[in-house]
């Protein structure tokens, strides 16, 4: 056991599922990436090393099956000091959705910092609890290792206040009633990683569309957040798999008041069976969408593609000007055709696409002629929730600049 390494470990607790990856220490390459879902059904697992040595799925049985987070985490530790038994979690990161006001970076947990989460859970009832409960059933599994909350709200916390707040009684605010955005690990892997790739474009003014099931888009001046399509939940802005976006709030009013409809009726409806989903009828993956041939799958892509297209004429607006684009999330990293769709429908914004860059997913996806540099870069979520934790629970001898 002496010649074992160190390795990190990073996860993303959602609803029924846990998302992980393993990382070396300190130079944070990915070994590993993996998840369990369904848990508290038929849970399932996959992993896939990044040298291939390691390509495993395993389904349970029903009586056999983890029947929570902690159940799934201990199970998910024997099966990591088994596989990789050369290796020694020294540290865990988890990716928290909401930090609150609180916090506006990550932080080494302790008690307090659990505290003060649980007490953010109304804020994020779908997301936080889970967060929560991976990172107690982390500690109990790894007793005194250092583990790193780092949240999905905290890039957006540097807000100016008019992008920060609605228009109700200021109290409101006080409270904590804001414009939170998440998707921040995205947006800041991208933001960090910019400055190395295009230095003169990263100081000006991007706007950042992540585009997956989940979706957002945020504006962003010489790498700090100015405004985002997300807002207090992560509801609000573009139509997404299964959430509805911007919706009117009178919609609401009416569902309650004429309807009948409770609130976790609405809230099931506007989370779980409304976006992409709701408007085809068909499904919440774009994939499937784009291989449909029914006119309700084509006008729900048209849809998104037109919310996508209002929210960059508002970003644009917000950041006085666009010097460049940048697509990522599994929709825009990989659909060609919503990225064509969207991009040319920015010609008033002096946009030219590469159809063959934009077909062959290069990188750069504008032409020459345009003068908003338009661009393709895979995100890394894990790979910054690793760097997050690496710098705070002093693990990096050497350090990373050094
Ligand atoms: P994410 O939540 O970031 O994993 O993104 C999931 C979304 O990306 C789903 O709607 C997928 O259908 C979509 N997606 C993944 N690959 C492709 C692809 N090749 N073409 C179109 N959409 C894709």
């Amino acid at each position: 056991m002496s010649n074992q390494r160190q390795g990190l470990l990073t996860l993303n607790a959602g609803s029924s599922s846990i998302k992980f990856a393993v990382f070396t220490v300190p130079e944070l390459k990915q070994l590993l990436i993996g998840q369990i879902d369904s848990i508290g059904s038929i849970a399932a697992f996959k992993a896939k090393s990044s040298d291939a040595l390691i390509n495993e799925k395993y389904e349970w049985s029903q009586q056999d099956a983890p029947q929570n987070h902690a159940d799934a985490l201990k199970w998910l530790i024997e099966w990591l000091n088994l596989r990789m038994a050369n290796l020694k979690i020294c540290a865990v990161g988890h990716r928290v959705v909401h930090g609150g006001q609180f916090y506006s970076e990550p932080v080494l947990i302790n008690d307090d910092v659990l505290h003060q989460l649980e007490s953010l859970l109304a804020l994020a009832p779908l997301h936080e609890p889970h967060n929560v409960a991976g990172i107690k059933a982390a500690r109990e599994s790894f007793g005194e290792i250092a583990q790193v909350a780092c949240f999905d709200t905290a890039f957006h916390r540097d807000q100016p206040f008019i992008n920060d707040t609605f228009a109700i009684p200021r109290h409101f605010y006080e409270e904590g009633v804001r414009r939170y955005g998440f998707h921040g690990l995205s947006y800041e892997y991208i933001s960090k990683n910019l400055p190395e790739l295009f230095p003169e474009h990263a100081k000006g003014r991007v706007i950042i569309l992540h585009l997956g099931n989940g979706a957002s888009m945020c504006a962003i001046k010489d790498g700090r957040a100015v405004s985002s399509t997300m807002g207090f939940s992560a509801l609000d802005g573009l139509a997404m798999g299964t959430r509805c976006g911007n919706i009117d709030p009178g919609v609401l009013l009416y569902l309650m008041e004429f309807k009948g409809m409770k609130a976790k009726e609405i809230s099931d409806l506007l989370y779980k069976e409304s976006g992409l989903k709701g408007l085809s009828g068909i499904s919440n993956d774009m994939r499937t969408l784009e291989g449909s041939d029914q006119p309700e799958a084509k006008e729900a892509i048209d849809y998104f593609v037109s919310r996508v297209k209002r929210e960059i004429g508002s970003l644009a607006m917000a950041l006085g000007g666009l010097d460049a684009m940048v697509f990522t999330g599994g929709i825009g990293e990989n659909s060609v055709n919503v990225r064509k769709a969207v991009l040319e429908g920015c010609e008033w914004l002096g946009v030219e696409i590469d159809e063959a860059n934009n077909a062959s997913g290069q990188t750069v996806i504008s032409s020459e002629f345009s003068s908003v540099l338009c661009l393709r870069i895979p995100t890394n979520e894990e790979g910054m929730i690793a760097a997050h934790t690496l710098a705070l629970s002093n693990l990096s001898i050497p350090t990373m600049s050094s």
